[in-house]
C-alpha cells in the first residue's frame, strides 16, 4: 500500500510501527448538530481505508474521538434549554445512526473527550513540566516558540499562523489553549490550575497517547484540520518526550463543495445525511463519494448523484451470470486501492469485473467499498432456490418442478444449474 502524506508531500509505501498492525486515528465530530454529507465524505474514505487494509490481512485499530465539550455545544445546549451532556449524547447517537445508515462501521473504538479528562490533565501537567507550556490567569497555554518543527505540516509562514483565540493573557498570539479556566456549567472540571475545561487540540493527543502511545501510523481528517488543529497536535505530542514523527502518514480529505465552497454548517449550504438518504440510497451516496479521489475537491450536485445512481444500476444490470474469477480485473482493483486509495480507478475496474461476470470479486470488493454491486435477490427467493436445488440433488424432481412452475407463474425467472 502506498499513501500520500501531507507532512512529506509525497506518496510513500506504508510501513507500520508494528508488523501487520495499523494504528489509525481520525478526528471525530463535534456533536452539536446533525452530520451532513461533507462529514460523510471524510468518514466514508477512512471507512474504506480501514476495510481495505483489513482485507489485506492487517489488523487495524481504528480510533475516533468524539468532541463533546466545546463552545458550540455550550451555546446550543443553552439555546435548547437542555444540559450539555444531554445535547452531546443526543447528537452522538444521531451521528452513530447516520454512520450506520451509510454502512460506516469500521471504527474499533469511539473515545469521548469528557471521559478522558484525567488523561488530558495528566498530559497538560507533563507539558508544563517540560517547560513548553505556561499558566496565566485565563488558562494554560502551549508556547509554540518552544517547538522547532512548528508549521511543518501546513507549510504556513509563521506570521499567518495565528490562533483564532485572541486572549490578552497569551505571551504570543500563536500560542493555543490547553486548559481554559472558568465555570462553564456542567462540563467544568477541577484541575491543578483551577476549575475549567480542556482546549480543543489536547483531547486528541491525550486520547491517542492512551490507546496508541506517542507514535502511531496514520492520522486522518478533513483538509480544514491541518491548521491549527493537527499542527497543534504534533507540537503537543512531540514535545512530551521528543519522539518524532508522531505520525508518519497524515491523510487529509478534500472538501465536498457546493458551488465551489466547502459544505459546512456555518455557511448553511449543507444537506444532512438524514435528508440525503431520503432521496438517495446509501449505496448510491457511497458510490458518488468514492467516484472522486479522496484528496480532490468534490462538487455535490444532483446531477452527480443521479449519474452515480445510473452507473451503479448499470453495473448491477450487467453483473448477472457467474463466470468465475477475472484475474486481471482483480489485480487492477487491488493496484488501484494500493495506489493511495484510488477509488475512482477501483470503481472503473468494478465495471470490468461486472462485465466479465466475476461475481465473487464483486461481492468481496463490495464489502470493502460498502456498496452492493449485485441485484438484490430477496431472502425468501434465495431460500426457495436453495430448496429447489436440494430437491433436485435428491432427485425429487416432481416437487422441484412444482416450485419452479409456481415461481414462473409469479413472474420469477428460474435458471437451473446443471446437476
Ligand atoms: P467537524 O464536526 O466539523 O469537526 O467535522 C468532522 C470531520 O468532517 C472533520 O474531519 C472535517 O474536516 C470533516 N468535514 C467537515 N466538512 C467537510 C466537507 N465539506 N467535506 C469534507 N470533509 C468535511
Amino acid at each position: 500500500m502506498h499513501l500520500y502524506s501531507t507532512l512529506t508531500k509525497t506518496t510513500e509505501p506504508l510501513t507500520t510501527l508494528h508488523p501487520d498492525r495499523v494504528y489509525l486515528f481520525v478526528c471525530g465530530p463535534t456533536v452539536y448538530d446533525y452530520s451532513h454529507i461533507g462529514h460523510a465524505r471524510t468518514y466514508v474514505v477512512f471507512d474504506v481505508l480501514a476495510k481495505f487494509l483489513r482485507s489485506t490481512g492487517k489488523e487495524v485499530f481504528y480510533l475516533q474521538n468524539i468532541t463533546d465539550v466545546d463552545d458550540k455545544i455550550i451555546n446550543r445546549a443553552k439555546e435548547e434549554g437542555i444540559s450539555q451532556s444531554e445535547l452531546a449524547r443526543k447528537f452522538e447517537r444521531e451521528y452513530l445512526r447516520d454512520m450506520q445508515a451509510l454502512g460506516i462501521n469500521a471504527v474499533s473504538y469511539y473515545a469521548r473527550a469528557t471521559t478522558h479528562i484525567p488523561e488530558i490533565i495528566d498530559q497538560i501537567g507533563r507539558l508544563l513540566d517540560r517547560g513548553v507550556a505556561y499558566v496565566t490567569e485565563a488558562g494554560v497555554y502551549f508556547n509554540v516558540d518552544t517547538f522547532e518543527r512548528n508549521g511543518e505540516l501546513s507549510g504556513q509562514e509563521r506570521a499567518k499562523r495565528v490562533s483564532r483565540v485572541t486572549d490578552e493573557s497569551k505571551h504570543n498570539p500563536n500560542d493555543f489553549a490547553l486548559w481554559k479556566l472558568g465555570e462553564y456549567g456542567e462540563y467544568t472540571w477541577d484541575s491543578p490550575w483551577g476549575r475549567g475545561r480542556p482546549g480543543w487540540h489536547i483531547e486528541d493527543t491525550a486520547i491517542s497517547e492512551k490507546y496508541f502511545g506517542q507514535q502511531y501510523d496514520i492520522h486522518g481528517g478533513g483538509l480544514d484540520l491541518i491548521f491549527p488543529h493537527h499542527e497543534a497536535e504534533i507540537a503537543q505530542m512531540e514535545s512530551l518526550e521528543g519522539k518524532h514523527p508522531m505520525v508518519r502518514y497524515w491523510m487529509h480529505t478534500g472538501f465536498l463543495t457546493v458551488n465551489g465552497e466547502k459544505m459546512s454548517k456555518s455557511l448553511g449550504n449543507f444537506i444532512t445525511i438524514r435528508d440525503a438518504t431520503k432521496t438517495w440510497k446509501p449505496d448510491v451516496l457511497r458510490y458518488f463519494l468514492l467516484l472522486s479521489h479522496y484528496r480532490s475537491p468534490l462538487q455535490a450536485t444532483d446531477e452527480g448523484l443521479a449519474n452515480a445512481a445510473k452507473r451503479l444500476e448499470h453495473i448491477r444490470a450487467i453483473a448477472q451470470e457467474d463466470m468465475g474469477p477475472d484475474i486481471f480485473g482483480r489485480k487492477a482493483f487491488t493496484e488501484a486501492m494500493e495506489n493511495d486509495l484510488n477509488t475512482p480507478m477501483a470503481l472503473a475496474t468494478i465495471q470490468r469485473l461486472a462485465a466479465n461476470g466475476d461475481i465473487g470479486a464483486l461481492k468481496e470488493y463490495g464489502k470493502i467499498l460498502g456498496i452492493n454491486f449485485l441485484r438484490e435477490t430477496s431472502a425468501p427467493l434465495s431460500v426457495l432456490q436453495e430448496i429447489r436445488e436440494e430437491l433436485r440433488a435428491r432427485k425429487q424432481f416432481e416437487v422441484a418442478d412444482l416450485i419452479r412452475e409456481k415461481m414462473v407463474e409469479a413472474g420469477i425467472t428460474v435458471k437451473d444449474r446443471a446437476l
